[in-house]
């Protein structure tokens, strides 16, 4: 089947749009990497991570961790000159707009640019660029409770 981004896709994010990291209530999801990530990036442990920075999330049978929001929705890490642990941050932003969901077709990722103004626009990411960005992503599952429990037992 014809990938319908064969051609590639343009993104840049828009420096001072922070439209991703606020304004709208939403989850960041974790995987255990990026727990690891956050933990080294801000000199804390991994069970200070969870508790200073992160909230259970209830998923149906299991339970996933999210970043916290402050009551104006912003990210925990949103500083007033950008993401406070860029260089550490979660996968589910490094490889935003490149989501399965978005990526579903060309009328998904149309639809997306009323929430990013950086699609459709500068960088041009290739079909390999974009698959990568997904792999990273299929290959990075939210950590679940059951983990975090068995990690931080035998911590
Ligand atoms: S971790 Fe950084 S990039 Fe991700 S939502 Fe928070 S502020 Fe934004």
């Amino acid at each position: 089947m014809d990938c319908w981004y064969e051609h590639g896709l343009t993104f840049s994010c828009i420096p001072g749009c922070r439209y991703c990291c606020s304004v709208e209530p939403g989850f960041v999801f974790l995987s255990l990497k990026d727990l690891k990530r956050i933990a080294l990036g801000t000199g804390k442990t991994l069970k200070e991570t969870l508790v200073q920075y992160c909230i259970p999330v209830p998923m149906g049978d299991v339970t996933h961790f999210s970043l916290k929001e402050t009551k104006r929705n912003d990210c925990i890490f949103l500083t007033p000159e950008g993401c406070g642990i860029y260089e550490h941050r979660p996968v589910q932003c490094s490889t935003y707009p490149f989501w399965a969901h978005i990526l579903e077709s060309p009328a998904y990722w149309e639809e997306e640019k009323a929430w990013c103004p950086g699609i459709g626009q500068g960088e041009m990411y290739t079909k390999e660029d974009i698959q990568k960005a997904l792999a990273i992503r299929t290959q990075n599952p939210p950590v679940t409770r059951e983990e975090i429990d068995r990690i931080l037992s035998d911590a």
